[in-house]
């Protein structure tokens, strides 16, 4: 009870910045994910946005402890751009690629402190799959952080034959098996989104059955300002929304107070796919 009170007033104290502090955000103040070391020293400023270091369960990003009431799941269709209206205040939050380890070891940072769930589309290539698998593993044991695949190398699938289509959606699946002992299928997402039947079809003989796109992006696949992402991320997160962002810049992890921010005004609650789709608590392993 108490926590929630803190965290009522926290939120109250932070949205009144967010429209007025969103222009100076940029500014590279200290958010609440910073390193540890930008949070060593006390600081008597700014008390509404910066509060000091908390012990991490009473984080100032916290949002949600495990999954949030759902309905009975509902089968994946082969094309998802939304989660099912049936699903109420809920909106799945979705990380592409994986250019940038750290970005991925912040994200990391900021489901822990959070509790907010993530599925990451993993393209396998990249070593940010590798080099964290300390700390993703226990998340993706657990079903707060589910993976699944967006390919070996990152191509767009439609100019492929089916067995190049078929190579590298099977070099990422064995690389989410050999590293944490799971399947990423039944969900892929097609590089760029480009696809069509015969690279479902082709997909599907992976046990890959669901083309997974997105009902609004963070645009950072690229390198954004503060201000333009955040904006991208004011405009996206909305109830059944499949929200798609990149670990790709650090821009994102400047601004994962603001988020929060907006996730607690719109009452949304974070979900992965296999929350929604099988059920928290869906058994991935091989
Ligand atoms: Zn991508």
């Amino acid at each position: 009870m108490q926590r929630r009170d803190f965290l009522l007033a926290l939120a109250a104290g932070t949205t009144g910045c967010l429209s007025a502090c969103t222009a100076a955000s940029s500014a590279s103040g200290p958010s609440p994910s910073a390193p540890p070391s930008t949070q060593a020293s006390p600081s008597a400023s700014a008390p509404s946005s910066q509060t000091p270091s908390p012990t991490p369960s009473l984080s100032p990003l916290h949002l949600q402890d495990g999954p949030p009431s759902l309905p009975a799941p509902t089968p994946a269709e082969p094309v998802i751009t939304a989660l099912p209206e049936s699903v109420g205040n809920v909106v799945a939050i979705t990380v592409d690629d994986g250019v940038d380890s750290s970005v991925v070891d912040a994200y990391l940072d900021f489901a822990k402190d959070s509790g907010v769930r993530l599925t990451f589309f993993v393209t396998g290539t990249y070593p940010s799959w590798t080099d964290n698998q300390a700390k993703l593993a226990p998340l993706v044991e657990s079903g707060q952080v589910q993976l699944a695949n967006h390919t070996w190398t990152h191509p767009d699938l439609t100019t492929l034959s089916e067995g190049a289509i078929i190579d590298e959606l099977t070099q990422c699946e064995n690389l989410l098996r050999n590293t944490y002992g799971i399947t990423g299928a039944p969900f892929i997402r097609p590089p760029y989104g480009n696809r069509n039947s015969f690279t479902d079809s082709a997909c599907a003989k992976m046990g890959y059955t669901t083309s997974t796109m997105w009902y609004g992006s963070f645009g950072d696949s690229g390198l954004l300002t503060e201000d333009v992402l955040l904006g991208e991320a004011q405009k996206w997160l909305l109830a059944q929304h499949i929200v798609i962002g990149h670990a790709n810049f650090p821009t994102v992890t400047h601004l994962y107070g603001q988020i929060i921010d907006i996730l607690r005004e719109r009452s949304l609650m974070t979900a992965t796919l296999d929350d929604v789709y099988f059920g928290p608590g869906h058994n991935r392993r091989i």
